[in-house]
């Protein structure tokens, strides 16, 4: 029998059993290591922290694991995103990135590929989608943040690997327990471990996962060049971390399920987008492609001075960006240059006791609608 997530999520990457020693090792915190005096370099050797580090391996075993391919870690989401940017584009290509997805990624396309010769195209996630001839890298975000719409990555991706392109999905919103993208037909999973995976809201982390050997070396060699590796002791914090994924995504989503609910039938509230809703327009292609629903839902209020009162009632959220963490927090978007309404909020639920949230989110949009 297959193992569960909880299981998975516990055990992942964890060396062989050896007694005296930790369950999960800590953190080697070296840049150089000693070196055979004689013989200099040895395969399998540790030399120097920048290509070796058995904390980041680990991370990356476990991460690996879960995704169900190889993992490359990186320092951040975008270390690793422009990592599969630069390693697949060459002068003359074309590549599309999601015109609704996270905003950064659709920036650093804008203005760094154009100068090298690369033509970047946009489609929202929900479609429509141009013709894939010459292109050469397809990037989806599904669900995408901060609108919560999906994209079918299995038809897209067959479709896009017809005209001998690449596709590559931006992960960090479901995290692995939530959707596997290689087992959909991509050729990367990428994301930011800084939000769900890790979900302590207390460290930056990426990574870029493939089953094809020679994208997965490509991948390591330009991160060794560009030296874009987290540090030994972000590595191990999300490492440990993972424990708990599978504990923090179920009690957020059931969060999720109930702030949903609470805010489709609220009069302060102009829409809502949860994919786990039998009402939002994801909700078929979200419960055929993704193993469980992210406690992240989108909300409308009327304008940025009914946010405004909704943050001053409300006792339990904190005003944050960034997403997936302990805590439930609240990002109005337009205030980051997102092309958003002004009174839409990302909202994402922490772990707290779903009775409490729902309590306070309550007051706070009675607020809101004064
Ligand atoms: C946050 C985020 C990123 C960037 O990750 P960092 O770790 O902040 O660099 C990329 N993609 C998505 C969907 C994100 O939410």
């Amino acid at each position: 029998m297959p193992l569960g997530d909880g299981t998975r999520a516990v055990h992942a990457g964890l060396p062989e059993a050896v007694p005296g020693q930790p369950f999960l090792p800590g953190p080697v915190l070296g840049a150089p290591y000693h070196l055979d005096p004689v013989a200099g370099p040895l395969p399998g050797v540790d030399g120097y922290g920048r290509t070796d580090n058995r904390t980041y391996r680990a991370l990356e075993s476990a991460i690996g694991e879960l995704e169900g391919g190889e993992c490359v870690v990186f320092s951040s989401g975008m270390a690793a995103v422009t990592a599969v940017l630069l390693t697949t584009l060459r002068s003359g290509d074309t590549v599309i990135v999601p015109q609704d997805g996270y905003y950064l990624t659709r920036a650093f396309a804008g203005e760094h590929l154009p100068d090298r010769g690369v033509t970047v195209a946009t489609a929202r996630t929900a479609g429509p989608y141009p013709s894939f001839d010459g292109v050469r890298l397809l990037l989806l975000e599904t669900p995408s943040n901060p609108g919560l719409d999906i994209c079918d990555v299995a038809g897209l991706a067959a479709a896009v690997h017809e005209r001998g392109g690449l596709v590559a999905v931006d992960n960090t919103t479901p995290t692995p327990l939530g959707q596997r993208p290689l087992d959909l037909g991509a050729d990367f999973s990428v994301a930011s471990g800084t939000k769900a995976l890790t979900g302590h809201s207390d460290l930056l982390m990426g990574y870029v996962c493939t089953r094809d050997p020679e994208l997965a070396a490509t991948i390591r060699t330009w991160r060794n060049r560009t030296g874009a590796i987290p540090g030994p002791f972000e590595a191990w914090l999300a490492h440990r971390s993972l424990g708990t994924l599978d504990l923090r995504l179920t009690r957020q989503a059931a969060n999720a399920a109930a702030v949903t609910e609470l805010l489709a039938g609220h009069p302060a509230v102009r829409s809502v987008r949860w994919p786990g809703r039998p009402q939002d327009p994801a909700y078929g292609l979200a419960r055929r492609q993704m193993r469980r629903i992210p406690g992240v839902v989108t909300f409308t209020l009327a304008d940025k001075a009914a946010v405004d009162r909704f943050f001053a009632a409300s006792e339990l959220i904190f005003a944050a960006t960034s997403f997936g963490g302990l805590h439930t927090s609240a990002d109005r978007r337009a205030q980051w240059g997102d092309d958003t309404p002004e009174g839409l909020v990302r909202f994402s639920c922490g772990v707290e006791d779903t009775a409490d949230l729902v309590a306070d989110l309550r007051q706070a949009l009675d607020a809101a609608r004064i």
